[in-house]
C-alpha cells in the first residue's frame, strides 16, 4: 500500500467496478461526483468546485463539517479508545450522553438504549414495545403482534422498520411478502398551520379500535414526514394520538430521527403538540453528522416492565453499542447545539427560506411551496429527471438530492443568511435553467 492518493477519474472507476450506493442499481449510470473535503458548510469536489451542501448530508451534518471542537472531541477520546464493547464495561462518554438524552428529550423518556443507525434504533423500539406487551404475560406473535402506523411514513431499510413503512411509497414494496402485515390507516392530512380536519383520525381510531389487543404500538413521525413526502401536519393530528393511545392502553412510539435536535423549529417535534411518547428514536444529527449513532429512549413504565418480565433482559446488543468515539462527538455536538442558539439559528433559516422560496411558488412547473424550521420544501407537479437535474443543481454551485416531485433542503443550522440566499436562488435559477424540464 502507497499513501498516493487517487485521482478524481480512479475514483470514478474504482466506483463504477465496485461500490454500491443507496438506492441504486450497481453500474449506475447516474452522475455521481467524487468528493475532495469538506468544511463548514461547503462541500468541495475533487474538480475543484465548491458545493454548498442544502441537504446536511441526509439531516445530520448541523453544525457543518470539519467543526474545529467536534475534530478535538474526537481526537480527545481518540487518545483514550476509540472503542470499547458495552457488554459488562460502561464509560464516561455513553453515561453522560444517556443523561443529557434524557434532560433534553420531552419528560418522561429516562431510560437510554445506544445504538448504531436510525433503523437499529427503530428496530429497537419495536423490540422494546413487544417485549413490554409480553412480560405483561401477552405472548408476542399470537396475541400482540402488530402495529398500528399512517401511510406516507418511513422508518429505515431494516425488515422490522420497512414493515411500518407505506407500503407503496417506502421504497420496499419488492419486499412485501418478506415483511410482517402491520395496520396502515391514511396519512394525515390536516396542515400544520390551517384548521385540523375533524376527520382526520377516523380510520386510525376505527383500527386501533378493531385491532386494540393485538396492537402493540402506534409509530410515527411527529409533524413532519420525512422520505415518505417532506409532508408537514398538525400538532392537534399527534395531540390526538397521544391520547388515543392513553384511551386504549397502546404504546406510542415517536421517530424523530430526522425531526429530532431543532430541525422543526422545536428541540423535538413532539413539542409542538405538548406530547411524551412512550418510546422515542434519535439518531442522524445526534453527532452531527461525524459517526452513525442512533438512540432509543423510553419511559421507567416500559423499562420497568420488560425488566420485570419473564425473560427480565432486553435481547438486543450490537457489537459497538456506545461506541465511545461516537458517544464522545455527540456529547460535544449535544454542547454546540446549546451554545450556538439552535433556536435562533433555527428561526432565522426558516425566516430566509421563506424569503427565497416564496417566488418559486408562482412558477409553472411548482404544485407548492412550504417551509417549517430549517426544512424547505419545493414540490413539482411532476417527477424530476434525476440525470439531467443532479448536475443542474452542481453547476449552481449547491448540492441538493431531490426525489420524486420533491426538491427539498434542510441547511445546515451554521449557515448564514447569504448562505440561505445564495441556495434558494440557485433553486429558482434551476428551476428557470433552460435544461430544467420535468417528465409527465
Ligand atoms: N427514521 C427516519 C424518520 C428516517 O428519516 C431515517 C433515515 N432516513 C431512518 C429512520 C433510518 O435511519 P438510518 O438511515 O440511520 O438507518
Amino acid at each position: 500500500m502507497t499513501d498516493q492518493r487517487l485521482s478524481s477519474e480512479e475514483i470514478l472507476a474504482l466506483d463504477k467496478q465496485y461500490v454500491w450506493h443507496p438506492y441504486s442499481r450497481c453500474n449506475s449510470d447516474l452522475p455521481i461526483f467524487p468528493v475532495e473535503s469538506a468544511e463548514g458548510t461547503h462541500i468541495t469536489l475533487c474538480s475543484g468546485e465548491r458545493l454548498y451542501d442544502g441537504m446536511s448530508s441526509w439531516w445530520s451534518t448541523i453544525h457543518g463539517y470539519n467543526h474545529p471542537d467536534l475534530n478535538a472531541a474526537a481526537t480527545d477520546q481518540l487518545s483514550r479508545m476509540s472503542h470499547v464493547m458495552f457488554g459488562g464495561l460502561t464509560h464516561e462518554p455513553a453515561v453522560k450522553l444517556a443523561q443529557t438524552l434524557v434532560k433534553l428529550s420531552p419528560a418522561g423518556l429516562e431510560q437510554v438504549f445506544i445504538s448504531d443507525s436510525g433503523s437499529v434504533a427503530v428496530e429497537v423500539a419495536l423490540k422494546m414495545a413487544l417485549q413490554y406487551w409480553n412480560s405483561l404475560g401477552e405472548k408476542t406473535g399470537e396475541q400482540r403482534q402488530s402495529f398500528l402506523t399512517v401511510k406516507n411514513g418511513y422508518h429505515g431499510d431494516t425488515f422490522a422498520a420497512m414493515s411500518v413503512c407505506d407500503p407503496d411509497t417506502g421504497m420496499h414494496s419488492l419486499y412485501a411478502d418478506f415483511v410482517q402485515k402491520n395496520h396502515f390507516a391514511p396519512a394525515p392530512q390536516s396542515p400544520f398551520d390551517g384548521d385540523f380536519i375533524e376527520s382526520d383520525l377516523d380510520e386510525l381510531t376505527r383500527l386501533a379500535h378493531a385491532h386494540k389487543n393485538e396492537i402493540t404500538a402506534i409509530i410515527l413521525e411527529p409533524i413532519v414526514q420525512g422520505t415518505g413526502g417532506m409532508r408537514f401536519y398538525s400538532p392537534e393530528y399527534l395531540k390526538r394520538v397521544r391520547a388515543l393511545c392513553d384511551e386504549l392502553d397502546l404504546l406510542l412510539i415517536a421517530d424523530e430521527i430526522a425531526t429530532g435536535f431543532g430541525r422543526t423549529g422545536k428541540l423535538f417535534a413532539c413539542e409542538y403538540a405538548g406530547i411524551s411518547p412512550d418510546i422515542l428514536c434519535v439518531g442522524k444529527a445526534l453527532t452531527g453528522g461525524y459517526m452513525s449513532l442512533a438512540a432509543t429512549l423510553c419511559s421507567k413504565k416500559v423499562a420497568t416492565t420488560i425488566c420485570q418480565g419473564e425473560a427480565g433482559v432486553f435481547m438486543h446488543g450490537p457489537t459497538f453499542m456506545a461506541n465511545p468515539l461516537a458517544c464522545a462527538i455527540a456529547n460535544k455536538s449535544l454542547e454546540l447545539l446549546i451554545k450556538n442558539d439552535w433556536q435562533q439559528q433555527v428561526d432565522n433559516i426558516e425566516g430566509w427560506l421563506i424569503k427565497g422560496l416564496d417566488r418559486c411558488a408562482e412558477l409553472e412547473c411548482v404544485a407548492n411551496v412550504r417551509v417549517l424550521g430549517a426544512i424547505g420544501v419545493v414540490e413539482l407537479k411532476h417527477p424530476v429527471d434525476m440525470k439531467r437535474v443532479q448536475p443542474l443543481f452542481v453547476k449552481h454551485g449547491i448540492w441538493l438530492r431531490p426525489f420524486g416531485k420533491l426538491i427539498y433542503t434542510m441547511p445546515p443550522f451554521i449557515s448564514s443568511e447569504e448562505d440561505i440566499a445564495f441556495l434558494t436562488q440557485g433553486i429558482f435559477d434551476v428551476l428557470m435553467d433552460e435544461d430544467f424540464a420535468t417528465e409527465g
